[in-house]
């Protein structure tokens, strides 16, 4: 009897994959699940390879239990995809395929049965004319609509209301029926394109020129510069060709104003994907995608495994953001994950940033992206203008200067709005004893605990633990407890008092914390009129405020002497990207910058020469130092109850690295936040000036580091390209 053999990805935290019998009755592709025995349980995986060459006599194999799919669920350019993330995060294929399906797909859930609904008008749909819908515009235009021919939900609910849906099939003059997806029907434009700037017209000509092939653009476009109508004008030719589009941003939830943007302009199904939706919402996402039923996703990181069928354009926004690094188990950038799809897709892809990262600054000069620019704002208004503002011996009023609380006033006076940045949110950083100072800290992290006095409760923003607020000192007794280090809860509560006649509004996580919370701020915000913004970093993403004139920074000393070697880079994003929220509108804009180091070479040249002349100096600075993008980053971590032993382990795998001359090492040292959640942190680095170098090591050493006892003990992870070093 002849037996066929399959290989097989197994969603488990192994560097392998695994064999299994597929007997005669069964048939199956690439591609598709199977249920396998996997020690005493059964596991779904995914087809990889077909008879795949054996070493060893197959009777020792154990059979499929089942074939799950008729077709694949993962087509070839996916399998591609996710096989090189695995080889390239040197991460478990299993884990690395765990993050690309959605839960239903890993359970089991077939993938055929799932139909979309489909709406035709019935006898008396047709019959009917259109007086009939004299009092309701509304149905009138969805009755029209489908006397063209039955229609999707998704194409409809793209331009009509689902209430106007349900009301005609309540007076029985449509019917629905479950279809299979379709593939989307372009339908013009709803809103008429803007004129673009000459700028903004050779970006999209650059981008259009591309065709069915791959290629890589920097867009670096200044904050406010119109970066997103050069996505929407980009994408509508793609759409007219029946292309989808794939749109990364780093967390969809802060920035809704873009979903609507491109929502507003295309009658196509736009299809957002990100971690607050359900299982069920996330497989229809993954079956529109794969139908081609969806013309554009708006999705965060995981979007990318996305299975289109036909990917014209994938764009990531705000490509400098940290958030696009997956910061536990499988740790990918999106970004570089994005440029590969592309390449595989054949399509091109477009990183826009007003602070471009480093590394992709570097890959414009490599030559790897067209780097394409907008120098000037939309609104023609100035990139607003940095003022430095000395706090060395002044008299400050929570914690601000006497020139910035006139500057304030003098906004609020003339009607405009105000933002102040302060990234600490809370209260206070800590409490502390006015008698002998000791301060409130977490007792499983290295770390102050945050007093928030709303909640009356102490939060460690490391590892989440709550306690209630102490009435006395930890150390002497003493009941003189006082908050020390200024967050935003208080900022807000000083400013109310002082402005007492201003609206207020604060976005940070806790403010924001409730469902529709952001939207209602963002609303408020968007209203004309005096107001006090208070907020963290989520004031810097993206969001467009066409009131605010001045943006206080009122505090980030604390990053300007920082050890970490990306720290100015990130710095420098973040003053940029809050900085250019002010005067985004018809009003010109200004930005205090309050400091107790007004010398600082990094502020001076951001202020005096801005962002592209900084990220440009700093690139200098890490070809001097030998530091990524000129080198290859690789980092473990380990994590143990107890200290020594992560140190011996990191010390181990920094032996068995000297079997690689070309590896350079620093390490092992203990991490920056030195424990976390009860747990010691250590840290080991590996640089090496061409990546094949480091690749070949970890793969070498990976194997190696399994084998030891020592291995089991501890808590181990690989992060490649690691961008957070802390
Ligand atoms: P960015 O994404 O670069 O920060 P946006 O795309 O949000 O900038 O554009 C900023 C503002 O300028 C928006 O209100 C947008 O509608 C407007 N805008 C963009 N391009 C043009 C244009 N060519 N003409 C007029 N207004 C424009
Ligand atoms: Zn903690
Ligand atoms: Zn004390």
């Amino acid at each position: 009897m002849l037996l066929t053999v399959i290989r097989v990805a197994l969603p488990v935290p192994l560097r392998q994959h695994f064999d299994y019998l597929l007997p005669s009755t069964m048939q199956v592709q690439v591609g598709c699940r199977v249920l396998v025995p996997f020690g005493k349980r059964q596991l779904i995986g995914i087809v990889w390879q077909l008879s795949p060459s054996l070493t060893f006599d197959h009777a020792q194999l154990k059979p499929v239990q089942e074939v799950i799919d008729n077709e694949p669920v993962l087509g070839e350019t996916l399998r591609q995809l996710l096989s090189f993330a695995a080889d390239y995060y040197h991460h478990p294929l299993g884990e690395v395929l765990t993050a690309a399906l959605p839960a239903l797909l890993r359970e089991g859930r077939a993938l055929n049965k799932v139909a979309s609904m489909q709406y035709q008008l019935s006898e008396s749909g047709f019959n009917a004319s259109a007086d009939k819908f004299k009092r309701s515009a509304k149905q009138l235009a969805l009755w029209q609509a489908l006397r063209e021919g039955p229609q999707a939900e998704t194409t409809l609910l793209a331009q009509h209301q689902r209430a106007s849906l349900t009301q005609l099939l309540a007076k029985q003059l449509i019917r629905r029926e479950e279809q299979p997806y379709q593939a989307y029907q372009y339908q013009g434009l709803k809103q008429p394109p803007l004129q673009l700037s000459a700028d903004q017209a050779l970006a999209v000509t650059a981008i259009n020129q591309v065709q069915q092939q791959f290629r890589s653009f920097l867009l670096e476009g200044v904050t406010g510069s119109g970066k997103t109508e050069v996505y929407l004008q980009a994408i509508t030719p793609l759409l007219q060709q029946g292309k989808q589009v794939l749109l990364i941003v780093p967390e969809i939830g802060l920035t809704p104003q873009t979903l609507a943007r491109f929502e507003q302009r295309f009658a196509v199904p736009v299809l957002s994907w990100h971690s607050n939706q359900s299982d069920t919402e996330r497989l229809a996402c993954w079956q529109q995608t794969q139908s081609a039923a969806a013309a554009i996703v708006i999705g965060t990181r995981s979007a990318l495994f996305l299975p289109f069928a036909t990917l014209g354009l994938i764009i990531i926004d705000e490509e400098h953001d940290q958030s696009l690094k997956q910061q536990d188990g499988f740790r990918y950038h999106a970004r570089d994950l994005a440029i590969k799809r592309a390449s595989l897709e054949r399509c091109p892809i477009v990183l826009g940033s007003a602070t471009p990262s480093l590394e992709s600054l570097y890959n414009c000069q490599q030559q790897r992206h067209m780097h394409l620019s907008l120098t000037e704002r939309a609104s023609g208004q100035a990139i607003p203008q940095y003022q430095l503002v000395d706090l060395k011996q002044q008299q400050l009023v929570h914690g601000l200067a006497g020139q910035t609380l006139t500057q304030i006033r003098k906004q609020l006076q003339l009607g405009m709005q105000v933002m102040l940045f302060l990234n600490r949110r809370g209260f206070a950083a800590a409490l502390s004893c006015q008698e002998c100072g000791w301060l409130t800290e977490c007792k499983r992290c290295s770390a102050f605990t945050t007093y928030h006095k709303h909640s009356r409760q102490l939060v460690c923003h490391h590892c989440g633990a709550t306690r209630p607020v102490p009435r006395q000192c930890g150390s002497c007794g003493s009941s003189r407890l006082a908050p020390v280090g200024q967050g935003t809860e208080q900022l807000e509560e000083q400013l109310q008092l002082m402005f007492p006649e201003v609206p207020l509004t604060r976005l940070d996580r806790d403010s924001t914390r409730r469902k529709g919370s952001l939207d209602q701020a963002l609303e408020q915000i968007n209203k004309h009129g005096p107001r006090i913004i208070i907020g963290t970093q989520m004031l810097a993403k993206g969001h467009h405020f066409p009131y605010v004139t001045l943006v206080v920074i009122v505090d980030v000393d604390g990053a300007l002497y920082s050890s970490d070697f990306r720290a100015p880079e990130q710095l420098a994003q973040l003053l940029t990207q809050v900085s250019g929220r002010a005067g985004r509108g018809s009003h010109p804009g200004q930005v205090l910058l309050q400091t107790q180091y007004p010398e600082h070479a990094l502020l001076q040249d951001l202020m005096q020469n801005g962002y592209g002349s900084f990220a440009r100096s700093a690139l200098l600075e890490r070809q001097q130092t030998r530091l990524p993008p000129y080198q290859h980053l690789a980092l473990f971590r380990a994590e143990s109850l107890q200290s020594e032993c992560c140190q011996q382990w990191l010390q181990q795998v920094a032996d068995a690295c000297s079997a690689f001359p070309q590896v350079q090492l620093l390490g092992p040292i203990s991490s920056p936040m030195e424990r976390r959640a009860g747990k010691y942190r250590w840290q080991l680095q590996l640089y090496a000036s061409q990546r094949p170098q480091l690749h070949q090591a970890l793969q070498q050493l990976l194997p190696q580091l399994a084998q030891w006892p020592l291995s089991r003990k501890l808590k181990w992870q690989l992060d490649v390209d690691a961008i957070d070093l802390n």
